[in-house]
């Protein structure tokens, strides 16, 4: 089999999610879509591991890298592909295959660019960021993901959402002594003691903040409380775990500073954390890009690949088919009307 980037757009999608690759299977597909890129005259074509990447070398102003991950979550009996009222069902469908078929009839149609281009097709983004193909490139060759403004084709109903918010996970310990819950007196219950941090969540206002023109709204939640060790033990340890999803105007260091402040005199751990990224909608590359898209943009509020070329000093934007809600669900899907739109709007603004 070989992918026709020229041919039909449904054809080319439907094929694309019918060889499945699901994290850390994403091989079989990487070949085929390298084999096609290297089809292009005008693209030079690297692979490191299963990302492809392809560029052109114009000697433009400026240069656009537009991405998209090859892999799915786990199938869910929902392939191959079925085409019902042009709407196409499977895994992948929304996340992000329609992406990925964009931007390969994109790469071939466009041979002479208003600008460079760079089209990153990359593994295993659904699983541990530690194993995000787009962490080893972005810390062995930065260079591959230069450029002056990225677009991910991740899902947004064909709107364009930008930035995104970032993720901070930390622990809360309140810490009491065990003792026979018969003579419970002798001990002091930690499970108790985290009523004093759940009574400031629940208080707690998410804050709403402009950024680049656009809203976000954070969150402060408890996605975790475990204490405990039998039924008839007064717990010494109880152990809250908080997700703070935050906005772009605030980085690493003022996150957690928010956190600790908010919970003084807290033993407060942070366990993992991942950037938010700007919009970056104020620049004229993006408004460019917005005149040619159309619509009003919105913020992201998950978290996404943006946040890594954010990390790079690449502003980015969510763009692409299907509707986000969609995506892991069995019943992905990806109406057919969106792929065109996604097309459409990068060829208006890259011829
Ligand atoms: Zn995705």
């Amino acid at each position: 089999m070989r992918l026709d980037l020229t041919g039909d757009l449904v054809t080319l999608f439907r094929q694309i999610v019918d060889v499945e690759s699901v994290s850390g299977n994403e091989r079989e597909l990487a070949d085929l879509v390298e084999a096609a890129l290297r089809e292009q005259p005008h693209l030079d074509v690297v692979r490191d591991g299963d990302t492809v990447i392809a560029r052109t070398n114009l000697g433009r102003d400026q240069r656009v890298v537009v991405a998209g991950h090859l892999d799915t979550v786990p199938v869910a009996a929902n392939l191959p592909s079925r085409l019902v009222d042009d709407v196409v069902h499977g895994r992948g469908t929304a996340d992000m295959k329609g992406g990925v078929a964009v931007a390969l009839a994109c790469a071939a149609a466009l041979t002479s660019p208003n600008r460079d281009l760079t089209w990153v097709f990359y593994d295993h983004e659904e699983v541990a960021a530690a194993d995000n193909s787009l962490t080893r490139i972005a810390r062995e060759h930065p260079e591959w993901l230069e450029g002056d403004f990225a677009v991910l084709m991740e899902p947004t109903s064909a709107g364009v959402e930008g930035g995104c918010q970032g993720t901070l996970r930390f622990t809360v310990t309140t810490r009491g002594r065990a003792a026979h819950s018969a003579r419970s007196w002798l001990g002091h219950n930690a499970i108790h003691d985290a009523a004093g941090p759940l009574a400031l969540l629940q208080a707690c206002e998410p804050r709403e903040v402009e950024v680049d023109g656009l809203t976000y709204r954070e969150g402060m939640n408890a996605v975790g409380i475990a204490g405990g060790i039998a039924t008839n033990v007064i717990p010494d340890t109880c152990v809250l775990t908080v997700n703070f999803r935050f906005a772009p105007d605030r980085d690493e260091a003022d996150a957690v500073a928010h956190c600790r402040q908010l919970f003084a005199g807290y033993d407060l751990e942070v366990v993992d954390f991942a950037p938010a990224a700007r919009p970056g909608l104020d620049r004229p590359i993006a408004q460019e890009f917005l005149a040619a898209v159309g619509g009003e943009p919105r913020p992201k509020f998950g978290w996404t690949d943006v946040a890594r070329f954010g990390a790079l000093g690449v502003p980015a934007v969510n763009f692409g088919p299907a509707d986000p809600g969609r995506a892991h669900a069995d019943d992905e899907c990806c109406p057919v009307a969106d792929l065109y739109t996604c097309r459409d709007a990068l060829l208006r603004w890259l011829a």
